[in-house]
């Protein structure tokens, strides 16, 4: 089978042999995916030409039901979903559900943010500010859909969700948008636009989907789109700084990878919740998609005093994971993506052990129901840095798989440092029952990452995880993290909008003002 890419309002193959799309358990291939002959620029214009008026015909609220009918459409195909996230990305149950329920979950969000901002066709900032003696001349600022195409470069982990979490935004924004998989994973992606593409629930020009390499796709970009992407620091550095893209000042949203922390509070003790509470979340974020999530805890700090303790701990949890083919019930770890991924965890974890020890992984692993040599296993590894001061590699090297490093820290301050020297994260994480030191540490490391859990006993079960983005809440980070910005419910719009001040009779800005929601609202 080979991936079409929807381009141009037609369904149209490469016209090579393509890259092939494997089972990362069997090495089966299931598909192929090729962009050769394709005519990207094309695909471009044609969003830009025909779905971007379309679309900013719409009101907020009638694109949030274009937004609601795609979830429906998903939601009626479920099954298939998981099917396929199964075959081409090795996920179990509860990994496929975070991408497929999680993208699903998310587009409903942007619905319902869709219905509440109402009839508007742009939104406002409902100060007006006096600028001179004439009081009847004064300023406004309005936002205003942007008239490009948003272009959307996802990550291979999140199929699903990176899609749509990018796609509802824009959408609701008024802002068409070709999206494209990362190669190795687009299956799911593809299956799921061609559901909606047949439904026929989105305008012409508005949803073009690109599967395959795509690597011409900055050539085509124009200042009056947004490149929004997700994946590597070197791909985002490459696209950001690409010619074209620099001459036109295109907008550029990055999500790079980051070497996320989660900090035991000094306050704590063996036995008391948030040790354990502490205990579980490093367990599962390293195990939970067999650790091939942006957001996973790659650091985990403790105090020095609780170190022995905490190794323990994590690692009587880690041997119970069961790791091989997801098909098989019992599997709760499945496979990284490809081999390619495995052995970049592989050649990752070299360095990592250059200045940490290993705890738990590497007794002699064979995973269950698959063949080891076929397939693209890494077992859960957790390693214990002992001096992470000194330490180099444990704070720059992301093995983006089921590993993380236990490092010791003496007193707050060391913790907060130890925490920056990430270089900017997507999420920090802190368990403790103390408010006082919860709030410093907020304080702290709120400058080096773009989220912080905070989790004591009160909200130990509700809490919804270190690792999983939520659309309410902003999702990036800065420095090596990128310096993007998603997600944040109406924060999200910004990007997909240009910001504008607009300067004249009170009265008539009063006017302009009606047609717009509040940007507060
Ligand atoms: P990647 O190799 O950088 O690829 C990401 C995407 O960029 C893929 O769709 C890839 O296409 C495309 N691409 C590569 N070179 C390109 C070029 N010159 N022009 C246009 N597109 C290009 O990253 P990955 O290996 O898929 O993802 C793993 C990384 O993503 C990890 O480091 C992880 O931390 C990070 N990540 C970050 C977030 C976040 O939200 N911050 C989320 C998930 C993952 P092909 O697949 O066709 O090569």
């Amino acid at each position: 089978m080979k991936l079409s890419s929807y381009v141009g309002g037609a369904w149209v193959e490469g016209n090579d042999q393509g890259t092939p799309l494997v089972d990362p358990v069997t090495g089966e291939e299931l598909a192929r995916a090729s962009t050769a002959g394709i005519d990207i620029g094309a695909a471009m214009a044609h969003g830009r030409a025909v779905g971007g008026p379309a679309l900013r015909a719409m009101t907020y609220a009638q694109r949030g039901q274009l937004i609601a009918s795609i979830a429906e459409t998903l939601s009626a195909n479920r099954d298939a979903y998981g099917e396929i996230a199964l075959a081409n990305s090795g996920n179990t149950s509860t990994d496929a559900a975070i991408d497929i329920d999680g993208g699903i979950a998310t587009l409903k969000f942007f619905a319902r943010l869709g219905e509440k901002l109402g009839d508007a066709q742009a939104l406002r900032d409902g100060r007006f500010e006096r600028l001179s003696r004439e009081e009847s001349f004064q300023a406004m600022h309005l936002a205003v859909p942007i008239r490009g195409i948003a272009v959307h470069v996802n990550a291979f982990n999140f199929p699903s969700w990176g899609l749509w979490e990018k796609a509802g935004v824009a959408l609701l924004a008024g802002v068409p948008v070709l999206t494209k998989p990362a190669t190795a994973t687009a299956l799911l992606s593809y299956r799921m636009v061609k559901d909606v593409i047949d439904a026929g629930i989105l305008p012409d020009g508005a949803l073009s989907l690109v599967c395959g390499a795509a690597r011409d796709i900055s050539d085509h970009l124009t200042g009056s789109d947004a490149l929004a992407f997700t994946g590597s620091a070197l791909t985002a550095n490459a696209l950001r700084g690409h010619p074209n893209v620099v001459a036109s000042s295109v907008r550029v949203n990055v999500e790079a990878d980051s070497l996320n922390t989660s900090i035991l509070g000094p306050d704590a003790g063996v036995g008391c919740a948030e040790f354990d509470l502490y205990v579980r979340e490093v367990a599962k974020e390293m195990t939970q998609k067999a650790g091939q999530k942006c957001t996973a805890i790659r650091r985990a700090l403790v105090p020095a005093a609780l170190i022995g303790e905490v190794a323990e701990a994590i690692g009587a949890r880690l041997v119970k994971t069961v790791t091989g083919n997801p098909r098989n019930q019992d599997v709760t770890m499945g496979p990284l993506v490809n081999k390619s991924q495995q052995a970049a965890v592989s050649d990752a974890l070299a360095q990592l052990k250059g200045e940490a020890e290993t705890i738990i992984g590497d007794d002699p692993f064979e995973p269950v129901d698959a063949d080891a040599d076929q397939s693209c296993f890494i077992p859960p590894t957790l390693l214990r840095c002992k001096d992470p001061k000194a330490a180099d590699a444990v704070h720059s090297v992301e093995a983006f798989g089921p590993v993380c490093t236990l490092m010791p820290y003496d007193g707050a301050a060391d913790a907060f440092a130890l925490a920056a020297r990430g270089g900017g994260s997507l999420a920090a994480s802190v368990f403790t029952g103390d408010g006082g030191f919860a709030g410093d540490a907020v304080l702290a490391l709120g400058a080096d990452h773009g989220r912080v859990l905070v989790v004591d006993e009160s909200v130990g079960r509700g809490q919804t995880g270190h690792g999983i983005v939520m659309p309410q809440c902003v999702h990036g980070g800065p420095g090596r993290a990128g310096g993007g910005e998603e997600l944040g419910g109406l924060r999200s719009l910004a990007f997909y909008h240009q910001r504008l001040a607009v300067q004249g009779r009170i009265d008539w800005l009063e006017g302009i003002a009606e047609k717009a929601a509040e940007l507060g609202g």
